[in-house]
């Protein structure tokens, strides 16, 4: 019988199973505190609970925790770029990055992608699986362990695309929102989509407080079919309509990522026809000066051009950052760190 993942189950879940063991109920809340508020890497650190119980947790359930392989930190930023294995030995990568408002971890919601952004690290191989919820939320939790210091934001911005693995991803909001647990505000979390339309849609229906930003990355469609296959599925009017929805319904102000691609889509009249795009919409644009992969040859825009593009949007009235880039020195683009290090075990 294969071994219950009860790091994925809410507290309900949890009790009606320990019910189903002949325990009482209340131990439910202690082994949810154990696992989720004091983040416990194994049964054998739950010390209020009895031997006999303990054994039969082990005998029954994983307790889904991941293994560290390796940590970078930048000298630069403090950032700290984190590959950890999952229990069937796929790895996939987080992100620590410390801000004034706290820190923030970046995490990966599938092992690999099937999206296929050309510019992009992580889908270079394809979807391997999505991750549990277990295993999208102990990336979190082991980081929190490892730098000692409270996570105070969440963004879903690793390998992996989130509203492709859309159940999971809404358990794992609420176990890592919930009050119980580790309780991250709503609002310090953001889940960031290539834009799977349907799904922007149902989510905007579980009226949750989380940031939705979008991979815009081009002002026409012509131009995102170029870099995003998904644009074959969802034309890019119908994906900015999705944003808007979620705004109507929600409250949230959007954010539109905008990776920079020198000749691509750097342009003063992209960015014109950017701000005509997004016209009326509560939202902000985070521009991202690409970051080169060595499979592609995307190049960054010339910083003047970076900010050619930003004063134009600003003169249309519209927020607009440069997403500073952390940890300068110890990486590049999402997803190669895992890559390369499937590489070089390859080579071995
Ligand atoms: N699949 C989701 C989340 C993961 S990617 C999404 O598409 O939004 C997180 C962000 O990094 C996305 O905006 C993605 O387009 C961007 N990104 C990926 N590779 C990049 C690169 N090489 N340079 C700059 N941005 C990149």
């Amino acid at each position: 019988m294969e071994k219950k993942d009860i790091k994925s189950w809410n507290q309900k879940e949890l009790e009606e199973y320990l019910v189903s063991l002949g325990e009482k109920p209340f131990r439910a809340k202690q082994i949810y505190s154990w696992i989720h508020e004091k983040q416990a890497a194994s049964f054998d650190e739950m010390t209020n609970i009895s031997k006999k119980l303990k054994e039969d947790l082990k005998n029954t359930c994983r307790l889904v925790t991941l293994r560290q392989v390796t940590v970078q930190r930048s000298k630069v930023d403090g950032t700290e770029k984190y590959l950890f294995a999952l229990d069937d030995g796929n790895m996939v990568e987080s992100v620590l990055m410390r801000y004034h408002h706290g820190n923030s971890v970046c995490i990966s919601s599938q092992a690999g992608c099937r999206m296929g952004c050309r510019f992009c690290a992580s889908t270079l191989d394809g979807l391997v699986r999505n991750l549990t919820p277990s295993e999208m939320l102990d990336q979190v939790y082991r980081i929190q362990r490892a730098a000692g210091q409270r996570v105070s934001h969440v963004v879903v911005m690793g390998t992996g695309e989130p509203l492709d693995n859309y159940e999971n991803l809404l358990k794992f909001i609420r176990l890592l929102t919930d009050e119980k647990g580790m309780h991250i505000s709503q609002r310090n979390i953001t889940v960031s989509t290539c834009g799977i339309v349907p799904n922007m849609a149902r989510l905007a229906e579980e009226k949750l407080q989380i940031t939705l930003a979008l991979s815009l990355h081009a002002s026409s469609q012509e131009q995102r079919l170029a870099l995003m296959p998904v644009a074959k599925k969802y034309e890019i009017h119908q994906v900015v309509d999705a944003c808007r929805d979620y705004f109507q319904k929600t409250g949230r102000r959007i954010t539109f990522e905008y990776s920079l691609v020198a000749g691509v889509n750097d342009r003063e009249a992209d960015a014109a026809r950017l701000a005509e795009l997004i016209a009326g919409i509560n939202c902000h644009v985070n521009l991202i000066p690409v970051n080169p992969v060595k499979e592609r040859n995307y190049r960054q825009p010339e910083p003047r051009m970076v900010l050619n593009f930003k004063n134009k949007l600003e003169k249309y009235g519209i927020n607009v950052t440069i997403r500073r880039e952390m940890g300068r020195d110890i990486d590049g683009a999402c997803g190669q760190l895992r890559k390369g290090f499937s590489e070089r075990q390859g080579e071995v």
